[in-house]
């Protein structure tokens, strides 16, 4: 098989998406390379909002330049990584008062001498606000399709960018980039294309390398904007003028917005390296099928524990993996959903031990709000396959979790169950805080030391040895 001719490919592109283009809302070129830059790794939804107030309050590159970076990171805190993206917002800013009289330039050479603006970022405003056709925007999706169809066989941006470049004409340039991305997003999808049904499957190569196609049939679903892109700010539709309502993401935090009293102690840690490529990892698991807990429940228990109230740490390993099970506390599940087997051998001995009689109901949210964190060391799996999202970089955050914790002063209670759990007794202070290590609950282990070592008792001893209150551990029955 040989690889799609660039006519042919386009002529298709054009029926599939018509109107491809961009979905940032924006007014002024400045306003489009600002929300370009606040979109690395963020919705264009969530970017949409933040730049509603943002472009108010920021009218000019001397606004930006001048600003107070603290407040301008505030302002585009929502879009993660904010203060890198709030940093290089600024001097890219600063750089177009200096040299460019506060004006977005016209030309690719002189947008990337505009700090934190590559290629990339460049083609978007390039092809979108002043309709130049500079090059062919190039991100995570464009590049796996034009590698699958066997239009590049290049790993570099630029050097695939370049051999799109020679493949389509000029003109097309705007066109085709967005309409790739929506390909990408659509139908080859990272982990299931849907080659039987796709658009160019009768001259496409399919350069798969390992990846399975979906069966025939099963159609790759077509998604809204996934919770976290994979390093794409370009989407559907937009423009100066017909800017239109959209539905934005349900409420709760993501994985870039920590509950408030936790963004106090663990701000830095959503800055660092490895979390951005934990990011990039769980929103490419996103786009290619299903992962629990949704994305706005993958903070629940620092959200519905703050930082402040943390009186017991409860450590789990791995979030559910069934369906409608996940929300986002360890050995909890959602409210009306039956308890598994683990947390059903939890309930017996809550009722031996302090007499609680077991629920129907699985989910422990009442706990969490009395202070007890139910934190699992990994925050997220895919869809019926444990341990699937370990060693991706949850547990060094969850590990910063433990570490604030035990930084408080007051003293905490850390139950430890099983030999996971238990590895993680190192980063605590057992002179200050009380460590509880047992056998884990799983019906593997349950007979051998669980089932007796009476874990509520002796947490509510501790707290009251400290003079915290005690926990109340009844459960509503439904
Ligand atoms: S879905 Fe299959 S046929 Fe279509 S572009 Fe991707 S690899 Fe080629």
């Amino acid at each position: 098989m040989t690889t799609p001719s660039g006519p042919v490919l386009l002529d298709r592109l054009k029926t599939k998406y018509p109107d491809a283009r961009y979905e940032l809302d924006w007014a002024t070129p400045l306003d489009l390379l600002v929300a370009t830059m606040l979109a690395a790794q963020c919705t264009d939804e969530r970017v949409n909002r933040v730049t509603k107030d943002l472009f108010r309050t920021y009218r000019t590159a001397g606004d930006y330049a001048s600003a107070d970076l603290a407040t301008l990171e505030e302002a585009v805190k929502p879009t993660g990584f904010y203060r890198q993206k709030a940093k290089a917002v600024q001097e890219a800013c600063r750089a177009l008062v200096a040299r460019f009289g506060g004006r977005v330039p016209e030309t690719m050479d002189e947008m990337v001498t505009l700090p934190g603006v590559a290629r990339k970022t460049a083609n978007v405003v390039l092809n979108t606000a002043f309709n130049l056709p500079s090059g062919v925007i190039v991100d995570t999706h464009v590049a796996r399709v034009s590698r699958r169809m066997g239009l590049s066989a290049a790993e570099k941006p630029e050097q695939i960018e370049a051999d799109l470049m020679r493949l389509v004409p000029e003109d097309r340039w705007t066109f085709f980039g967005p309409a790739m991305v929506l390909h990408g997003r659509q139908t080859c999808t990272a982990r299931a294309p849907a080659c039987s049904g796709c658009l160019i499957e009768d001259q496409c190569p399919k350069r798969l390398d390992g990846v399975a196609p979906a069966p025939p049939g099963a159609a790759a679903k077509s998604r809204a904007a996934p919770a976290i892109e994979a390093n794409a700010p370009v989407t559907k539709v937009s423009s100066p003028t017909k800017a239109r309502p959209r539905s934005l993401e349900p409420g709760g935090s993501s994985m870039y917005t920590l509950p408030a009293s936790w963004r106090q102690v663990l701000a830095d840690e959503i800055e660092k390296p490895y979390f951005q490529e934990l990011a990039r990892f769980v929103a490419s698991e996103r786009e290619a099928g299903q992962v629990f807990p949704p994305d706005d429940e993958v903070f629940s228990a620092l959200e519905l524990t703050p930082y402040e109230d943390v009186r017991v740490l409860v450590l789990g390993q791995d979030p559910y993996h069934d369906d409608d099970q996940a929300h986002g506390l360890c050995f909890s599940v959602r409210p009306g959903v039956k308890p598994p087997p683990s947390l059903v051998n939890i309930y017996k001995e809550l009722e031996s031990d302090v007499g609680v009689k077991p629920p129907k109901n699985g989910s422990l949210i009442p706990w969490a709000k009395q202070g007890v964190l139910l934190l699992n060391a990994v925050l997220t799996v895919r869809a019926h396959t444990a341990n699937s999202h370990k060693d991706r970089g949850w547990e060094t955050f969850t590990d910063a979790v433990i570490k604030k914790v035990n930084e408080k002063k007051q003293p905490v209670v850390f139950l430890l169950w099983g030999a996971y759990a238990q590895k993680k007794a190192r980063l605590i202070d057992d002179k200050r805080h009380t460590v509880i290590k047992g056998v884990h609950p799983s019906p593997l282990s349950a007979r051998n030391g669980f089932f007796g070592s009476k874990p509520f008792s002796t947490i509510n001893r501790a707290l009251e040895a400290s003079g915290s209150k005690p926990i109340d551990w009844r459960l509503p029955e439904r």
